[in-house]
């Protein structure tokens, strides 16, 4: 199956509406220092098209509800430097457009400015954490790229919203203001959250950033990933929400159990059904 239903397991701290999750790819070549597919998925940070996924992806959207919609990607970027060459994403718009099928996308690359002409009435969310990509994205596009893309976007009608995610106290959390200033006249809506990283990627961001003190810093566990204490969390989360409020723009967070969102949805998908 490509078309696989998002959180399957439910998880207690997800808030987000029913929706379906497609990778065209298997791993990532962004190589991310903080992402934790390195501990489900073999040979991370090296994207691979999945086999007949165009293929795959129409006989799956037939059997689709209506009502709902797919995020690409959760487990990828659907936009990694192989697909300037591969296309594969490209090809599975068109064939979500054939069947009317809704979507967002969730990316780190100005490369889905190439596919504005198969978006149409779609989301567009372009995650940026820091003005200093390299350091934590090493194989994604630069921050000015993926602002760049935002205005193309938006310049064209196409909703778009920012994901500022994850922050990382000491790493990104002083770039808030920045980023969400640089995109604020081409996004309607900001998804934040803190990190949470899974053993493997708190392991790899000790050896990146060993100046930091992981271990005391992310001292709970819950369902297999680490959280900071609720009040770090929470001040986090306030911080970027009043620099949202005061752009107007809205504002929800992932996985935090806070009730403060101001967006309609955690993930910018209410903007899907917006018009
Ligand atoms: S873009 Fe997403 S999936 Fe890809 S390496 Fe970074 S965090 Fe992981």
């Amino acid at each position: 199956m490509l078309i696989t239903e998002f959180d399957p397991w439910k998880s207690n701290m997800c808030t987000c509406p029913l929706k379906y999750s497609l990778n065209p790819y298997t791993g990532c070549s962004h190589a991310c220092v903080y992402c934790y597919i390195s501990s489900y998925i073999k040979d991370p940070f090296h994207s691979r098209p999945k086999k007949d996924a165009v293929r795959e992806v129409e006989r799956e959207v037939k059997k689709m509800k209506d009502t709902t919609f797919i995020s690409l990607s959760n487990s990828s970027d659907p936009y990694p430097p192989e697909e300037r060459e591969i296309g594969i994403t490209r090809d599975i718009l068109r064939v979500l457009n054939s069947y009317g099928a809704r979507f967002q996308i969730v990316t780190k690359s100005d490369i889905v400015v190439r596919d504005a002409d198969l978006i149409n009435d779609n989301v567009v969310s372009i995650t940026i954490t820091t003005r200093e990509s390299k350091r934590v994205e090493p194989g994604a596009p630069s921050t000015e790229a993926r602002i760049e893309a935002l205005k193309t976007l938006s310049d064209r009608g196409i909703k778009c919203t920012l994901r500022f995610d994850p922050v990382i106290p000491g790493i990104n959390d002083y770039y808030a203001y920045d980023v969400i200033h640089s995109v604020s006249d081409y996004v309607e809506h900001v998804t934040s959250s803190t990190l949470k990283p899974r053993k493997d990627s708190l392991a790899r961001l000790e050896r990146v950033f060993p100046q930091i003190r992981w271990r005391e810093l992310y001292c709970e566990n819950i369902g297999g990933s680490y959280y900071m204490p609720k009040e770090e969390r929470l001040k986090l989360m306030l911080g970027v929400k009043s620099i949202c409020d005061e752009h107007g723009l809205t504002f929800s967070c992932c996985r935090e159990g806070f009730d403060i969102n101001t967006g309609k949805s955690c993930d910018g998908s209410h903007l899907l059904w917006e018009r």
